[in-house]
């Protein structure tokens, strides 16, 4: 599969079972439909999501791309339960494309938390 944002190869990475494919560039990873609820599991999250959020952030800026699966329209979503994760989902497949770092989320505010 090629990467939607910047055009590099992807490739398959398997974790319990599930595959997933991360961009071997801007380390992007996308999910299939139903995968996505992996997006509670922080283990799950280190271990797949090991991009630079730097290299995220502007890859996020990327705001106009097709699915890399179907062709078809991305639409901005936001986690409900986890407002700091944001993706995008393929409007008609409806698999998810997460930038580096945005499924573990950002590091900075849990350290901002625990200063008291
Ligand atoms: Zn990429
Ligand atoms: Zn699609």
């Amino acid at each position: 599969m090629i990467c939607p944002k910047c055009k590099n190869d992807m490739e398959a990475i398997e974790y319990e079972g599930i595959e997933v494919d991360r961009c071997k560039n801007c380390q992007g990873i996308w999910f299939d439909a139903g995968e996505s609820h992996w997006l509670g599991d922080k283990e799950a999250a280190t271990a797949i999501d090991t991009g630079d959020p730097l290299t995220g952030r502007q890859t996020n800026a990327i705001r106009r791309y097709r699915c890399p699966r179907c062709d078809g329209g991305m639409l901005r979503r936001v986690d409900p339960k986890r407002p700091h994760i944001q993706y995008e989902e393929c409007t008609s497949c409806r698999g998810s494309f997460f930038d580096a770092g945005e499924f573990k989320g950002p590091v900075q505010s849990s350290t901002a938390k625990n200063r008291k």
